[in-house]
């Protein structure tokens, strides 16, 4: 892990960016080796993700939009004569050797499952099942549990891996629905599959626009690097205990706004005009309700706007608009989701307080992490801002990052 937590003076805040891409490709090559006593076939990566605006609203068919940043994770990986899948992470100790045929949800546990589940789910397109065999060490940036999707990452740079070696001429969407499956089939955890999208299909300077209604994707320019600009993100170390429960408690009310307002999901109401949108709203019988429908309908019309102002000009023509849609998606998650925890609270205000353009908490929620447009040059003291508000405070120190828009999976040698 490149990461290193930060001091709680706030002075000394120290910002982790993603090491080279080039020097990291190396390193897996070389643990590889020292790990299976030979050279690997090559080295593969995939990124973590984060959620730029559209929080809560992908199961009501909403839109986001994810980019890919510069954290990756590495598999370096070769083919073996043998029928064994082997295992191995810098990460993690545990290692994994099975036969490769006998591969089921049963049979592989801990972290390998995100890996093997991969080659599990590309199994329908392996011809011939002596064909299994091979090594793979992992070596991932992203770190584990922060939100910002080391599991999408371990998963797609091993789809990668595997797709090369067997050459098995599937697409990008076939890797993203492996990856899927590998997590929710096989790593028996939860994903809408936004992770697995981002990890895969995303654009070097730009975000990936997503239609959960269809899961189709485009790209949009979200060049910070060329304007000065970056995203901080923030992980507030904040946990919460009963995160499922709350969960399911929004979809509900979500599904109640949806019946009650005569429509499949809340996608298919248009609220272009804040008066009509209160005039529909108004037939709404449960106030809380109500507001779990204002959000999730405003907050798919602000990604409608963000990705219009990214077409339209450069993020530093719009700088202003768009920050101000974070910080709008940021309040309706708090007041009418009510999905924030305090720390996310205070490390957002926080940062609008020192001068980013925007700020929010992205992820689920109840904890997790926070994004902040700010100048490239200003994002040290954004930082030093939130650390010194944390100290305050009394939480956990946070740990940052800078991130910016990032290729997704791909071969690295
Ligand atoms: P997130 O995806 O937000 O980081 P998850 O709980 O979905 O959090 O995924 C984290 C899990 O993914 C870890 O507990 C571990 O099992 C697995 N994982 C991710 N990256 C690695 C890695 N480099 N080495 C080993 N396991 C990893
Ligand atoms: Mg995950």
């Amino acid at each position: 892990m490149n990461s290193a937590a930060p001091s709680a003076s706030p002075a000394a805040v120290e910002l982790s960016a993603a090491p080279d891409r080039a020097a990291a490709a190396e390193r897996a090559a070389q643990l590889f080796e020292e790990s299976f006593g030979y050279q690997p076939d090559g080295v593969w990566s995939a990124p973590g993700r984060v959620n730029i605006i559209g929080e809560h609203v992908d199961y009501q068919d909403g839109l986001c939009l994810p980019m890919a940043i510069s954290h990756r994770c590495f598999a370096a990986a070769a083919r073996t004569p043998t029928n064994r899948l082997r295992l191995r992470s810098v990460q993690d100790e545990t290692v994994l050797d099975i036969d490769a045929r006998t591969l089921s949800p049963e049979t592989v546990t801990g972290w390998p499952a995100y890996v093997a589940g991969v080659l599990w789910a590309l199994g329908s397109r392996i011809s011939g099942a002596s064909t299994r065999g091979m090594d793979i060490l992992i070596d991932g940036q992203v770190p584990l549990g922060a939100g910002l999707s080391s599991s999408a990452a371990l998963e797609c740079s091993a789809a990668e891996a595997i797709e090369d070696l067997l050459s098995l001429g599937t697409e990008p969407l076939d890797r993203v629905r492996a990856a899927i499956t590998a997590e929710t089939d096989f790593a028996g955890a939860s994903t809408g599959g936004l992770d697995q999208s981002a990890s895969v299909l995303s654009r070097e300077g730009h975000a990936l626009f997503l239609d959960c209604r269809d899961f189709s994707t485009r790209p949009v320019p979200w060049d910070l690097a060329s304007q000065g600009l970056a995203l901080l993100i923030t992980d507030t170390r904040a946990e919460h205990s009963h995160v499922d429960g709350e969960y399911t408690a929004r979809r509900a009310d979500s599904e109640q706004a949806a019946r009650e307002l005569g429509v499949d999901t809340l996608r298919d109401v248009e609220a272009t005009d804040p008066a009509a949108l209160e005039t529909l709203l108004a037939t709404i019988q449960d106030e809380v309700v109500r507001r779990r429908a204002h959000h999730v309908i405003t907050e798919i019309q602000r990604v409608r706007e963000f990705g219009a102002l990214l077409a339209a000009g450069t993020v530093r023509e719009n700088v202003t608009e768009l920050g101000a849609l974070l910080n709008a998606s940021h309040d309706s998650l708090r007041e009418d989701y009510e999905v924030t925890v305090a720390q996310l609270d205070v490390a957002v205000d926080a940062a609008r307080a020192a001068g980013a353009h925007g700020a929010r908490m992205t992820g689920g929620g109840f904890g997790g992490s926070t994004i902040a447009l700010v100048e490239a040059e200003q994002a040290e003291q954004v930082a030093a801002a939130i650390a010194a508000a944390f100290t305050e405070q009394g939480f956990e120190a946070p740990v940052f990052f800078l991130a910016l828009p990032s290729e997704g999976a791909g071969q690295d040698r």
